[in-house]
């Protein structure tokens, strides 16, 4: 079987010297031989993607055309999401708050929207600790069929409420494809979780919404798989996803899932898109969020995202890592602390 288009892929690195025209008339000659071509404008250096028939693309004699240095092929799985497409950090703006390329954004808020005034107390004390994103859920599956499954559009609703009152954007979860347009009518980012990472269908759906997309990594998944799972989404048009980090099935079971902390550098070194972490769902206990979130600013995450709630014994979900508004306060000051060392924005 012939590889599918997409399969095989260049990249043609042009000199820093090149020249507009240089770039054009590559993407036209890429173009008269039926492949796709993606110019990535870097500070240093401009970057032609090339998809298509890879012997066809190789036959060109690239480092003789004006202003090309060189051409590579791209033997990773995926292409779009990786640093060789694009050798500049990715900046996404959610909702106006810009997240990657040194911008560093918490997220913090309940694990589900239970009612509004739940919503609205965590929102209101995690704005004024210094999150920039709300999180919420509104559906809510649950390992058990009769516990509470989440207010559904109720839950966005008052999730949109918080965002007018408080100036914040917000992140909710869809698992459904059937709930895509209804998620992104509301939400200014979408999250997939991590049962739903290899969710193809779902992710392609999201590919063709216009809202930004935080990817959870699947419990079980290589960093291999999680970047496979983000080109999903950006190959069919959405280019603003966000990598998170939120724990894998390990042989310990001290804490919920063991935090992953060197895949902070490791995406890093693979891919140009944001990457942040989950302390809560990682470690899944309260004493555990300090610390992994530290960790996090240190090991060059992009942002974390926190479960808070006021009265986390009376959690309908995730209490035994919810953290107190003030804990959270307390957390933010370190946090501060902690991203002028690393040079970052917040
Ligand atoms: C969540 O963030 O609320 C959540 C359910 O996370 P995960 O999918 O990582 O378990
Ligand atoms: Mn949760």
């Amino acid at each position: 079987m012939s590889p599918a288009k997409g399969d095989e892929s260049m990249i043609i690195v042009m000199k820093p010297d090149a020249v507009t025209g240089d770039v054009d008339n590559v993407v036209e000659r890429l173009a008269e031989i039926g492949a796709e071509a993606h110019v990535s404008v870097g500070q240093v250096q401009t970057v032609v993607g090339a998809i298509g028939d890879r012997e066809t693309i190789q036959q060109l004699p690239w480092e003789a055309f004006a202003g090309v240095e060189r051409a590579v092929p791209v033997l990773k799985p995926y292409k779009f999401v990786s640093r060789d497409f694009h050798p500049d950090d990715t900046v996404i703006d959610v909702g106006g708050v810009p997240m990657g390329g040194g911008h560093f954004a918490a997220i913090a808020g309940p694990c589900a929207v239970e009612s509004r005034d739940q919503l609205f107390t965590a929102a209101e004390a995690v704005h004024k600790a210094g999150a920039k994103i709300l999180r919420g859920d509104a559906f809510k599956p649950r390992t058990s069929p009769y516990s509470f499954q989440g207010l559904e559009e109720e839950g966005l609703q008052y999730l949109s409420e918080a965002r007018e009152e408080f100036g914040m954007p917000f992140v909710a979860e869809v698992l459904d494809p059937r709930d895509v347009d209804l998620v992104a009518s509301y939400a200014d980012l979408i999250r997939v979780g991590t049962r739903n990472m290899a969710n193809f269908t779902l992710l392609s759906e999201l590919g063709r919404q216009p809202k930004p997309v935080l990817l959870k990594r699947g419990f079980t998944a290589t960093i291999e798989e999680w970047l496979n799972a983000a080109e999903y989404i950006y190959k069919e048009g959405n280019h603003r996803v966000i990598l998170c980090e939120r724990g894998i099935r390990t042989f310990e079971t001290a804490t919920r899932n063991t935090l992953d902390i060197s895949a902070v550098p490791v995406v890093k070194g693979l891919s140009h898109l944001p990457i942040i972490v989950d302390p809560s769902h990682s470690g899944g206990h309260r004493e555990l969020v300090a610390p992994l979130t530290r960790t996090a600013v240190v090991a060059g995450a992009d942002g974390f995202m926190v479960d808070v709630h006021h009265a986390p014994e009376t959690a309908l979900v995730d209490g035994a890592q919810a953290i107190l508004p003030d804990e959270f306060s307390a957390l933010m000051d370190q946090v501060r602390a902690l991203a002028s060392v690393m040079n970052l924005q917040l």
